[in-house]
């Protein structure tokens, strides 16, 4: 059994990788609970020492690394470098913050002394998405390590060669064996990973399909589980927005990573009174975006990662279409080598259509019409996901009020969504539950320990 790495920009094969067998899994899970047992003695000192090498190793090996990225799922070249930066970022956050995160939290009660110790829970599974390979790792892998648990991954099987790379960084940087480790599984053994008695939570970021069965198998097993999946994330734009600022937040929001992220604004709902104007700009905007090799630099827009991805998203944008959606640019796969698709802009788009029931994991933006304010709030929680938001209005406290009502993990006022290792991640409905980052991202995979000292 094998995975394949293909390169998204051509077509062509880059490499062939040989899966696990049962025996070498089993060595991999007795490394990672051996090492777990030494690691949670280790001092928070030195585990951040640790996370601070691993960050420099990041460093280091950025252009090889961005490299690796852009070749196996074809974002361009700068993502891929800004991709290693933030997670040498979130390392050296944690390092930086963990006594803080960590340290004991006191308690009045009727004992003498009582408090919360944050413990490790033991071996946290990493089942993780190939659209952003390196940060969505080390986002869940940098605070499950610094609070003193061992990690195992299970990538995507279109970027194989990143998940063994991942695990080259951590030895590079003088990690114990077992202390990370990549296991070259396919998804239908994941259940039997989550089952073994050496794992102990599971975090898995992906589709909702995945996440219903991995939450199953936690479930069934009585194992911790955080679930970061897809999302339909509305941009708001109200009728006293400042349109450029709009457009260009919309244009790098969707069109990023070839559209192909979680928190990339997907539904555009857009006031009647501005929307004319604001589809024309955003229309003139997207022709700027010229596709071609992802490795150059001077490249503005990338490939999607896979064909199967590419032939779903024309399958959604042809059923809109048939239901009623005007296209206004784009709308078909590009001819010639890799992956492409053409960016697209659909307007008329409304409820009951893929493009606005369906995550549309591509570079699709669908702009909906609404009526005032309180028709373009229906319509943004209109839907079963509730991962990310924004609105875009010139009165902060309006768009405070508005934020506040939208049915979403995380909404943003007059700017896109996005990760931060200093901000909780996550969302809620279908698109998941627990969060990233923050304290609250180093809080999901620790046993919160009351103490109570008579
Ligand atoms: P995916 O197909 O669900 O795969 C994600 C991971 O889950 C992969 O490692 C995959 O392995 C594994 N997997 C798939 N089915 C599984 C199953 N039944 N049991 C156990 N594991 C399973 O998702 P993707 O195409 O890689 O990523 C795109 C999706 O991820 C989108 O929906 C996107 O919105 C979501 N995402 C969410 C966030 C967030 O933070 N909320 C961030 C990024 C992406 P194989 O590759 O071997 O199938």
């Amino acid at each position: 059994m094998s995975m394949t790495a293909i390169n998204p920009a051509t077509g062509e094969t880059l490499h062939e990788y040989t899966l696990h067998d049962s025996d070498t899994v089993q060595n991999i899970l007795q490394s990672a609970e051996k090492t777990a047992a030494h690691w949670r003695q280790q001092s928070i000192a030195q585990r951040a020492e640790l996370l601070r090498s691993v960050a420099k190793q990041l460093k280091t090996q950025k252009a090889q690394l961005a490299r690796l990225i852009t070749q196996e799922m074809g974002k361009l070249i700068g993502e891929s470098e800004g991709e290693i930066d933030k997670c040498a970022w979130v390392c050296e956050y944690y390092a930086d913050q963990a006594e803080d995160f960590l340290s004991d939290q006191p308690l009045d009660s009727d004992a003498s002394r009582s408090l919360v110790a944050w413990q490790p829970l033991g071996t946290v599974l990493a089942v993780m998405p190939w659209n952003f390979p390196f940060w969505q790792v080390f986002r869940c892998a940098a605070p499950a390590l610094m609070a003193g648990n061992t990690v195992l991954l299970k990538h995507a099987s279109n970027v194989p060669g990143c998940a063994l790379q991942i695990e080259q960084v951590f030895r590079d940087a003088g990690c114990p064996s077992g202390l990370f480790s990549t296991l070259m599984i396919s998804a239908r053994d994941v259940a039997d990973v989550i089952a073994a008695p050496q794992v102990h939570a599971v975090s898995l970021t992906g589709s909702e399909a995945a996440g219903r069965s991995v939450a199953a198998s936690a479930g069934q097993q009585l194992k911790k589980c955080v679930l970061e999946l897809g999302g339909s994330d509305p941009f708001v734009v109200l009728d006293d927005a400042d349109l450029d600022a709009a457009v260009k937040g919309a244009l790098t929001s969707r069109f990023l990573n070839s559209g192909q992220s979680c928190i990339a604004a997907k539904r555009f709902i857009v006031i009647d009174a501005v929307a004319d104007e604001f589809v024309q700009r955003f229309n003139t905007a997207i022709a700027s975006l010229k596709p071609g090799d992802p490795l150059d630099s001077n490249t503005g827009f990338a490939p999607m990662a896979r064909e199967d991805l590419r032939a779903e998203l024309h399958k959604q944008l042809s059923a809109s279409i048939d239901q009623g959606a005007t296209r206004i640019t784009g709308g078909e796969p590009l001819e010639g080598k890799g992956w492409f698709y053409a960016p697209t802009l659909l307007d008329h788009v409304k409820p009951g259509m893929p493009a606005f029931d369906e995550e549309t994991f591509g570079p699709l933006a669908a702009v909906v019409r609404a009526n005032d304010e309180e028709q373009a709030l229906q319509l943004a929680n209109q839907t079963r996901y509730g991962l990310g938001g924004s609105v875009w209005t010139g009165n902060d406290q309006r768009g405070e009020a508005f934020a506040r009502r939208m049915q979403c993990g995380c909404a943003f006022v007059n700017g896109m969504v996005k990760s931060d290792p200093r901000l909780p991640f996550g969302g809620i409905k279908d698109s998941g539950y627990g969060r990233e980052l923050s304290l609250l991202g180093i809080h999901e995979f620790v046993n919160a320990k009351t103490l109570w000292i008579k």
